[in-house]
């Protein structure tokens, strides 16, 4: 694959220039690159630290600040800033909806399967903005640290990230300016960070034990020939440091005899104790005594207790040790390495109990906060190609999928994966009754369709009429060592099939697809910009039918003025629908979800509920 570079201040090409590796965290977030002199190391901008709390406050002004300086607006504007960000990365709302207390911000309720929103002030952000606000910051770090400009990245996701939070992350590199190279896993970025996997003859089992500030994941990797291959992750969201926090604090609270709501009433002590158990916490892995007061109350604490009270947690990550292994169909002794990772591993008493249960010590020596974005920094640099000790194997040099609503390009296999390879992705059908599906099979990097190329287009024909949003249709990439690539469409309910093959390197030269990335990455602000607006007027559009059908369907059972509300909300979003607003689009929407859930319910209407499951496609009713 050529490797090219554009300098954005000054658009010239460029051959030579820093990959960064970035580790975008639930709590902190952080960016790493090769120094001359190939050791990698994390980026500590002009001393503010090297972690950045994922953290964004947006101030009454318009303002926006990203991290330490926005985690004071956690006590004094809850509602305005946005932690923990990543949890809500392509995810819809009826995955967090149990977890929805967790967040101080408003997260917008669709009631539908379309992915969430986040509402601060008047303004609609999607995750991918946010995302897109910590990924910039950190760019803008590292290029005033590095003094030159940083316009590519390696970016990592937990390995039990679906493709739609990979593809999420993807898009918030591209807001925030940078080209993301790869998305690599955290647990095989820690590997590579201790060096393990850099040896192509060497075949390994290891198991990467996280715990962050506020999730824990065990994943099992196998590295055969410097190929990361994941058998089992395992975890849970909610569980980290901060748990060991909250116990620490609950601990203050019955010794000092406080009364608990009064506490949680005061916001500003409560968040003070909160922060002084953390800090005891942290001194826990250093000293064996913490006293001091806040107030008048008395903040002591001893290892004893401490490992007591956090001895439950710690528990339950052994359990999910034993779960993944067994998921894997490994037991303990076939575990080669293990690797701790995340700021909550300097705890001593975890790192005992992980290695006591796999019964060998456990890898600890690089700093477990850093280490991901360490080994992201040794992954750019691989892929920069500046390891000739290590094989880069065969890649995709451009994206490949497939058009969806409004012309939208849907990635399938992501540029740079390697090849052979295999993905797939669920669709459905837009209009109810609709009997072929048109597939439009693309390569290119840009959001719309009409500016990348066509591979090859085919029609699934015969599928059953059903309501829009009930086919299952599968649509899998082949892409094989030849680079040929093969796709397959299969209605799962009814089994039609179609299926063609093509060779998407045939007829485009090594220049074109250089002008192609360029393209992309001169485009990606606006190409953003567009995807978001049309995501948000298909998703308008959808609803619209919906509930034009529903109307029709129920408009017995429903009161005039029902009606004639409903009627009104929907002239106000057909309006939102052609002024370009993708925030206005949103909140007709949000209103229009508001008035009609209460009669949507009340009548139990499913097709209200089932429709708009996943991207659909056009096509025709006969
Ligand atoms: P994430 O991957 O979720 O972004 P990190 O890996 O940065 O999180 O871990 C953050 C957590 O690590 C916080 O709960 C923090 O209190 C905890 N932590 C940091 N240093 C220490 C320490 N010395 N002892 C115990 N916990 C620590
Ligand atoms: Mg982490």
């Amino acid at each position: 694959m050529a490797k090219i570079s554009i300098n954005l201040a000054t658009g010239s090409l460029q051959k030579e220039e820093i990959i960064v590796g970035i580790d975008l965290g639930t709590t902190n977030s952080l960016v790493a690159f090769i120094n001359p002199d190939k050791e990698p190391k994390v980026i500590n901008d002009a001393g503010k630290g090297v972690l950045v709390p994922s953290i964004v406050h947006f101030g009454a002004a318009g303002d926006i600040t990203v991290g330490n300086e926005a985690k004071d607006f956690l006590i004094t504007d809850p509602q305005n800033t946005i932690f923990s960000v990543k949890r809500l990365l392509g995810r819809s709302y009826k995955d967090i909806e149990k977890h929805k207390d967790f967040f101080s911000y408003k997260v917008i309720d669709d009631d539908s399967e379309s992915l969430v929103k986040i509402k601060v002030g008047d303004t609609f952000y999607t995750p991918i903005e946010l995302s897109g606000l910590i990924l910039k910051e950190l760019k803008e770090r590292a290029e005033h640290a590095l003094k030159t400009p940083v316009n590519r990245a390696v970016v990592t996701v937990p390995a039990y990230f679906n493709d739609s939070q990979r593809q999420a992350t993807r898009d918030a590199g591209k807001l925030a300016g940078l080209d993301v190279l790869r998305i690599v896993n955290e647990p095989t970025a820690a590997s590579l960070a201790y060096g393990i996997g850099l040896d192509p003859e060497e075949t390994k089992t290891i198991a990467v034990y996280d715990l962050g500030g506020g999730t824990f994941d065990v994943s099992i990797l196998q590295i055969q020939s410097g190929i990361f291959e994941v058998l089992a992750t395992n975890g849970d969201t909610f569980l980290g440091g901060d748990d060991f926090d909250r116990a620490i604090l609950d601990y203050w609270i019955e010794k000092n005899q406080l009364d608990r709501a009064v506490l949680l009433a005061n916001h500003e002590l409560s968040q003070e104790l909160r922060l002084k158990a953390e800090e005891a916490k942290k001194s826990m892995s250093h000293q064996s005594i913490f006293n001091e007061k806040v107030g008048e109350i008395w903040c002591t604490l001893d290892k004893q207790t401490f490992e007591s009270l956090i001895l439950p947690k710690v528990n339950q990550t052994i359990d999910c040790c034993k779960n993944a292994l067994a998921d894997a169909k490994l037991s303990i002794s076939d575990i080669d390495e293990v690797v701790m990772v995340g700021g909550s591993t300097r705890t001593a008493l975890v790192k005992k109990m992980v290695s006591e249960f796999f019964g060998k010590p456990v890898h600890d020596d690089v700093n477990p906060d850093e280490v991901v974005a360490l080994g992201a920094a040794i992954q750019a640099d691989i892929l920069a190609g500046n390891r000739k000790d290590i094989l880069l194997l065969d890649v995709t040099p451009l994206s490949l999928g497939i058009e969806t609503m409004g012309g939208l390009m849907d990635v399938i296999i992501p540029r740079n994966s390697k090849v052979p390879t295999k993905a797939g992705r669920q669709y459905t059908t837009s209009i109810d009754g609709q009997v072929n599906m048109k597939i439009s099979v693309y390569q290119g990097e840009r959001d719309l369709i009409k500016e990348n190329r066509k591979l090859a287009e085919f029609d699934l024909k015969g599928i059953p009429a059903m309501p829009a949003g009930f086919p299952k249709v599968d649509i899998n990439f082949l892409l094989n060592a030849d680079g040929i690539l093969k796709i397959q469409a299969i209605e799962l309910r009814s089994g039609v099939k179609q299926e063609v093959e093509v060779k998407p390197t045939y007829g485009i030269t090594d220049d074109q697809v250089e002008q192609m990335l360029m393209d992309s990455i001169t485009h990606a602000k606006d190409d953003v910009a567009q995807r978001m607006l049309i995501e948000a007027r298909t998703e308008g559009e959808q609803i619209t039918y919906t509930v034009e059908n529903f109307i029709k369907k129920h408009g017995t059972h429903l009161s005039v003025a029902e009606i004639s509300d409903t009627q009104k909300y929907l002239v106000t979003l057909k309006e939102a629908l052609t002024s370009g607003d993708k925030d206005l689009i949103h909140k007709a929407i949000d209103e229009l979800n508001e008035f009609t859930r209460p009669f949507a319910e009340r009548l139990m209407d499913h097709a209200v509920n089932t429709a708009m499951k996943g991207k659909s496609i056009e096509g025709a009713v006969d």
